[in-house]
């Protein structure tokens, strides 16, 4: 069997728990790429086994501990867990994450469905090599009509692997609907972002829509997630998001819903909330779902400033009184960051700030607890007081 070697300060983070052991903390790798290897620590003592990656900066993703290999029967197991796991949440929607990566013990595997149809992701070389009998192990645990592997994620390269959408199971049509509590959407997993909708905001959007009223500005709205699920408890909503793909869906998805009050456009959000601003315009609740700003620790101090101008100015022009709900999807961003930014925007309006709720991703999208890199969606309900 392959063995990886790892130092004290590998060996160290396997046992508070981590899943990752870093390429700077391997000192000898008897390993092919995408190997299942036994993990051994200072004096040979076998720490457990993992899949080993020989171009990415982790080199190893825990599969498990101890002694025991992981076998067929192990990846099976994890997947009926992590299918029996999202049945007994009982979730209101043909949409969700059925297979959370590191969360679900499958680290580097990401597998949505979309009603009859799956999403799969092979996000190293590991889980990529195993995609054939993952794929049958999918087909035994949940029968799908088809699987479409959508590895074209920009994380593979870091990898080595090729960007790559292909049909491994069945067939998968380009358009699927589904229904997300009582919107309905056409999805489409072979283009759309990520595997097609973004499913971690789904209970935030139930939650959003709790305080929704009023005139609601949804900004980063992507194909409308959060617009369409408050509308109908608002009187006017403007969407805005700088694809013209989005918003072309946003449009149909609306019309589709029997929803006339949305208007959608194609801009900036950056650039849309200074001229809102500017026209004096206001809102009674406003939603911030932007992409992650912070890709890498290096590029921190610039998201924060990003997460900070676009809080200031949808505070400037959220009504006294209204709800202010603020994402972001940076994992390098903690929460404690986040509310720093919100707290220092809030300053910078002049608004005094209720913080109603602190939410994150949604329960088929679960944190491991000492993996904090799994914690990466926090959402912050925040009122601005009269
Ligand atoms: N709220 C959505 C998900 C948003 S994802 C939902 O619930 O489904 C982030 C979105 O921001 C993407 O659709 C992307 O196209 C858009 N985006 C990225 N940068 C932007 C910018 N500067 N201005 C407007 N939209 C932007």
């Amino acid at each position: 069997m392959s063995e990886v070697s790892v130092n004290r300060r590998g060996e160290e983070r396997v046992r508070l728990g981590h899943v990752w052991i870093y390429r700077s903390d391997v000192v000898k790798a008897d390993a092919q790429p995408g190997d299942i290897a036994r993990v051994a620590g200072s004096r040979g003592r076998v720490l457990g086994h993992a899949m080993y990656s020989n171009r990415s900066e982790i080199a190893l993703r825990l599969l498990t501990r101890g002694q025991r290999e992981p076998d067929l029967d192990t990846w099976r197991g994890r997947i009926r867990r992590a299918v029996a796991y999202r049945d007994a949440l009982g979730i209101d929607a043909t949409a969700f994450r059925l297979i959370h990566g590191e969360a679900d013990l499958l680290p580097s595997l990401v597998v949505d469905r979309y009603g009859d149809y799956l999403v799969v992701q092979t996000l190293s070389q590991g889980t990529d090599r195993m995609l054939p009998e993952i794929a049958r192990l999918l087909v035994e645990a949940v029968n799908p009509l088809g699987i479409l592997a959508r590895n074209d994620p920009r994380v593979r390269a870091l990898e080595g692997l090729e960007q790559r959408v292909e049909v491994v199971y069945g067939t998968v049509p380009a358009s699927i609907p589904v229904r997300d509590g009582r919107v309905m959407y056409d999805v489409d997993p072979y283009k759309g972002q990520k595997t097609g909708l973004f499913l971690d905001q789904r209970e935030n959007r139930l939650a959003a829509a709790g305080y929704a009223r009023g005139r609601l500005l949804d900004a980063f709205s992507y194909q409308g997630g959060f617009a369409l699920t408050m509308a109908p408890r608002c009187d006017e909503v403007l969407a805005v998001d700088i694809s013209e793909e989005a918003v072309a869906r946003i449009r149909e998805n609306a019309a589709r819903n029997g929803l006339t009050r949305i208007e959608a456009r194609a801009m900036n959000v950056f650039d849309e909330l200074r001229e809102l601003e500017r026209r004096g315009e206001r809102f009674d609740t406003i939603v911030l779902d932007p992409p992650a700003f912070a890709k890498s620790k290096s590029s921190l101090p610039k998201a924060l400033a990003g997460y900070k101008e676009i809080n200031l100015r949808a505070l400037k022009i959220l009504q006294p009184g209204g709800f202010l709900i603020t994402c972001t999807c940076s994992y390098h961003v903690s929460e404690a960051e986040f509310a720093e930014v919100i707290a220092s925007a809030a300053i910078d309006a002049h608004a005094d700030l209720a913080v109603v709720e602190k939410r994150m991703q949604s329960r088929d999208h679960p944190v491991l607890m000492t993996v904090p890199e799994t914690y990466y969606l926090k959402c912050f309900i925040v009122r601005k007081l009269a």
